[in-house]
């Protein structure tokens, strides 16, 4: 057993809390901290009221503010916690994972590191952070295992899987995430505002040729048909993955897609145009000084809100083409999951339930060794099939679809 710490109380973090209770004989002792400690013991309560603990033990709540490496570390040690699991925002990422290089535990996290005054860097991203603390994770034998939500995380393994079972070389890594789902609201958006218009305000980057290759929000869009959630519109979008992919895979186009409505677009084209998604503070007539994206956040839905209403499914999947015995050969590997069956099982809407189960199917590898490799790794430098499998039995099967027919895939 190795017990979790899990840092954010947010919608993803809900999920984390309720599938680390559902197997905490593998995770032991669990902690949630975040700064507002109120929202930890809700999580905590939800848990008690829904799932419950596989086995008696500890679920305690602790204030924290985790851009404090000092902090965190003195929790890390104090709780005793051997795997932390963040969950925060991704503005957090790199104090909490040199807290976990300093008390030698390991660490995870499902976005890449983000500051607040800058919105897009230069690829691959993972380079500008988390890649330079590579040597240190090494030296103190720290895993450290990133971006292990679903996209990142799930795809990144789908990808591997490809690679390594399904093609003899890779040509291309097509990364398609459609929510067919519904929650009623005129807007919102499904996490929090904040994070969500940053991935489409930046440049659109694709590693295509061998190169990187730049584009705008909505520029570049494409139709596809997919299982269950049937035809849908997607468009070329920066993501995590394509970044770390790319650098495993510089041989194949790697591209990111996700579906948007027509009114996704409009709104958010006009709340852009207007300079309404700023992160730059500007002047009212009064003289207060606001910051356009801070208002835009606080006047939406709370996402979380989202979920007892939330209906319709998921389809996020890899369609990977190259050749198989020199012939073309194209494979998707892919998850549906549905908005109300998680909210049944633990009260959190499908989007949060797919990013929040990868983390906990992780730290139970790491737990029980197979995962536990020592050192930084993003998730299609480990082995794809013990966390495919692990994942078909907590909530997130994967399905295959190739010239062989549309499957069930374990290993
Ligand atoms: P939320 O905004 O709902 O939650 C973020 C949490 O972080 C809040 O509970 C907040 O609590 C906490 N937090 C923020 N700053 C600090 C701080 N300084 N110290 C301690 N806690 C802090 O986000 P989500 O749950 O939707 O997302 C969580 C993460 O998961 C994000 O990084 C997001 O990008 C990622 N994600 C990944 C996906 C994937 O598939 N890979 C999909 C969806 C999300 P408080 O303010 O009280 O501190």
């Amino acid at each position: 057993k190795k017990n979790c710490l899990i840092v954010g109380a947010g919608g993803v973090a809900q999920v984390v809390a309720h599938k680390c209770a559902q197997n905490n004989d593998v995770l032991g002792d669990l902690h949630i901290a975040s700064r507002t400690v109120s929202k930890c013991d809700e999580i905590i309560a939800s848990v008690h009221e829904k799932s419950a603990m596989k086995v008696d033990g500890v679920f305690k709540a602790h204030a924290l503010d985790a851009t404090d490496t000092a902090a965190v570390a003195a929790l890390i040690k104090q709780t005793g916690c051997e795997i932390v699991i963040n969950v925060g925002s991704p503005f957090v990422n790199m104090t909490v994972l040199q807290a976990c290089i300093d008390t030698g535990v390991a660490y995870m996290d499902t976005a890449i590191h983000e500051e607040q005054d800058k919105i897009c860097e230069t690829p691959p991203w993972y380079g500008n952070y988390e890649w330079k603390r590579r040597d240190a994770c090494k030296n103190a034998n720290v895993t450290a295992i990133l971006g292990v939500g679903f996209d990142p995380g799930v795809v990144n393994s789908y990808a591997r899987l490809a690679a390594d079972d399904y093609l003899d070389a890779v040509e291309s890594i097509d990364i398609v995430d459609i929510n067919a789902g519904s929650h009623g609201k005129w807007f919102s958006t499904n996490f929090d505002p904040e994070i969500n218009f940053r991935e489409f305000t930046g440049t659109v980057y694709s590693w295509q040729k061998g190169a990187w290759q730049s584009n705008k929000m909505f520029e570049v869009g494409q139709e596809y048909d997919l299982p269950v959630v049937g035809k849908q519109k997607a468009y070329m979008t920066g993501h995590d993955e394509v970044h770390s992919l790319s650098n495993r895979y510089p041989e194949a186009d790697v591209r990111f897609w996700m579906g948007f409505g027509d009114h996704y677009i409009n709104v958010f084209t006009v709340l852009k145009n207007l300079g309404l998604l700023s992160e730059q503070p500007v002047k009212t007539a009064e003289g207060l000084e606001v910051i356009p994206l801070k208002v835009v956040k606080a006047v939406l839905p709370d996402p979380s809100s989202l979920a007892p209403d939330y209906t319709g499914k998921t389809c996020i999947g890899d369609i990977v083409k190259g050749t198989k015995d020199s012939k073309p050969a194209e494979v998707f590997i892919y998850n549906i999951s549905d908005h109300k069956e998680a909210y049944k099982e633990v009260g959190s809407q499908g989007i949060s339930y797919t990013a929040g189960v990868p983390p906990v199917a992780a730290a139970m590898l790491i737990a029980n060794g197979t995962w536990d490799v020592g050192e930084m790794a993003n998730v299609e430098d480990l082995d794809p099939k013990p966390f495919l499998n692990l994942l078909n039995e907590i909530g997130l099967p994967t399905r295959i679809k190739d010239a062989d027919g549309d499957r069930a895939l374990t290993f």
